[in-house]
């Protein structure tokens, strides 16, 4: 695996794994990597000759008051499980080199990028947005892969790539990954080890009650009632606050009343101590 931390040393490398016309994925990640993103680059090798994975901590995609100086980086551990993965490049670069001196620009998705984490993280999927497209750019792969774990990241992406003619034009280069789970159901994030052992274990709440209202939306009932039965279990069960709990059209992310024929997603984000979990299922 080479690891390049300059734009120049990255095209040099994206050209010596191309030369013979080999297909490029990439796995764009912010490190402190498990087996959620180890899952990503499985599925990123299944479809392509070489993976490029990039590890960078955007400070754009985070507000003032976020975890942007406490978040994991470990960039030896993770680069040893890239290697173990058999990935070709990694892309770490620098905060200087992804947003020179004078940057000026910014990429907003309308829409998709307005509610839930839009709402409640302002200029969140702006900086999301702004760096995925420098990503394609500067490593202009095949396909990229994406956890179904922030599911609406990954509608902004799809809206993004399309409107903006982003890698290969063919449907399914952004490829979707389900999301991976610990044993007792917790969506495996970087975030969780921010947890102390009773909020670890309260946080299964977080699963259950989601499961329980998914059973109740797909038996029929009004989201209003799931939602707030499930926002009333997490308060009963150790979480402080509930950002936002919903059912939404699982592409438009329009908000639902009820489920209705097309594919809906329940999505939560919830507060636990000072950390802030999100998660989602498919309802229907
Ligand atoms: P992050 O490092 O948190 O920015 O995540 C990098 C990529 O890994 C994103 O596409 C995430 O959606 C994905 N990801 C994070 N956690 C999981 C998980 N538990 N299962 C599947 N994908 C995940």
């Amino acid at each position: 695996m080479q690891t390049v931390t300059r734009l120049d040393m990255l095209r040099n490398a994206v050209e010596a794994l191309r030369t013979d016309g080999s297909t490029l994925a990439l796995v764009p990640t912010m490190g402190a990597l498990h087996e959620g993103h180890l899952t990503l680059v499985r599925e990123a090798k299944q479809r392509t000759d070489h993976v490029a994975v990039s590890i960078f901590v955007n400070p754009t995609q985070f507000g003032p008051n976020e975890d942007l100086a406490a978040y994991p980086r470990q960039l030896a551990e993770d680069s040893a499980l890239l290697e173990a993965e058999g990935v070709a490049l990694l892309w770490a670069p620098t905060v200087e080199a992804m947003y020179p001196a004078g940057f000026a620009s910014s990429i907003s998705v309308a829409g998709v990028s307005e509610g839930f984490c839009g709402a409640s993280r302002p200029g969140h999927f702006d900086g999301v947005a702004t760096v995925v497209c420098k990503l394609f750019n500067q490593v202009r792969p095949d396909i990229a892969c994406f956890g179904e774990k922030d599911w609406q990241q990954l509608a902004v992406i799809r809206r993004m790539a399309r409107d903006l003619d982003l890698v290969a034009p063919a449907a399914g280069a952004i490829v979707g990954v389900p999301t991976v789970r610990e044993a007792d159901g917790l969506a495996m994030s970087s975030r969780n080890r921010y947890l102390s052992p009773t909020q670890r274990r309260q946080a299964t709440v977080l699963p259950s009650a989601m499961r329980k209202a998914v059973a109740e939306l797909e038996a029929g009932e009004d989201a209003a009632d799931a939602t707030e039965a499930l926002e009333a279990a997490l308060l009963a069960g150790g979480f402080d606050s509930v950002d936002y709990a919903a059912l939404a059209d699982a592409a438009s992310l329009a908000s639902l009343d009820r489920l209705g024929d097309s594919p809906a997603r329940l999505l939560v984000a919830a507060r636990i101590g000072g950390t802030r979990l999100i998660d989602n299922m498919a309802v229907g």
